[in-house]
């Protein structure tokens, strides 16, 4: 199990890495960490995934309570609501990278499911990933919706707003964000010829599960 000090390491290297590589913009999108006393480390308000520095990163408890560093992001509320639901995730990544956003902006996705699989990765790493209807950032009704299907789900996106991937570390969950980044760009790569699509069919879809 990795320490405390090995955790804020990886933290900042993933919150960088997605800023280097544009999944991250200004001070958009917000990170989390379970540590291994329990307490939540997370991104403080208005801060840049590209430049997140040790001592100002925020120690929240699993209520949102501050316990170090600065005013950690609004968007904590719903970083805890998946920990509280789902013990197999100790990561968060929370970004409006370019591609989920957009789609995420789309009329009449499926809320239980908002991709039809064209390629198995997101169906491999995630399963389904539904749509939280849309809320003012910060709202606590985001929260209140993400804890009720946060069990057994790995990922989310949020109407008009952007996407949250989990994962067992930060590694698995910047994948997934990259993963459903990439599956979401797929779409409207394809888009225009819908007729031409050759989905994954159920029984293909059941193999990845
Ligand atoms: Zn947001």
């Amino acid at each position: 199990m990795s320490t405390k000090e090995e955790l804020i390491a990886q933290f900042i290297c993933a919150g960088k890495t997605l800023y280097d590589r544009g999944y991250a913009s200004g001070a958009a999108g917000n990170m989390s960490q379970v540590l291994p006393d329990g307490t939540v480390l997370a991104t403080p308000t208005g801060s840049c995934l590209g430049s997140l520095v040790a001592d100002e990163l925020s120690i929240v408890d699993m209520e949102g309570n501050l316990l170090s560093g600065r005013k950690a992001t609004k968007e904590v509320k719903f970083h805890l609501a998946i920990y509280k639901n789902n013990p197999e995730v100790q990561s968060v990544v929370h970004l409006h990278c370019c591609y989920c956003t957009a789609y995420a902006c789309l009329k009449d996705l499926n809320p239980d499911s908002v991709l039809k699989p064209v390629t198995p990765y997101v169906v491999m790493r995630m399963g389904d990933v539904p749509l939280i209807p849309y809320y003012k950032p910060g709202s606590i009704h985001l929260a209140e919706d993400i804890a009720k299907v946060a069990a057994g789900h790995k990922a989310f996106l949020m109407a008009n707003h952007g996407m949250i991937t989990c994962g067992k570390n930060m590694t698995e969950a910047v994948n997934n964000a990259e993963e459903l980044e990439a599956a979401c760009q797929t779409f409207f790569l394809l888009r225009g010829m819908e007729d031409r699509i050759r989905y994954l069919t159920d029984a293909e879809i059941e193999e990845l599960r």
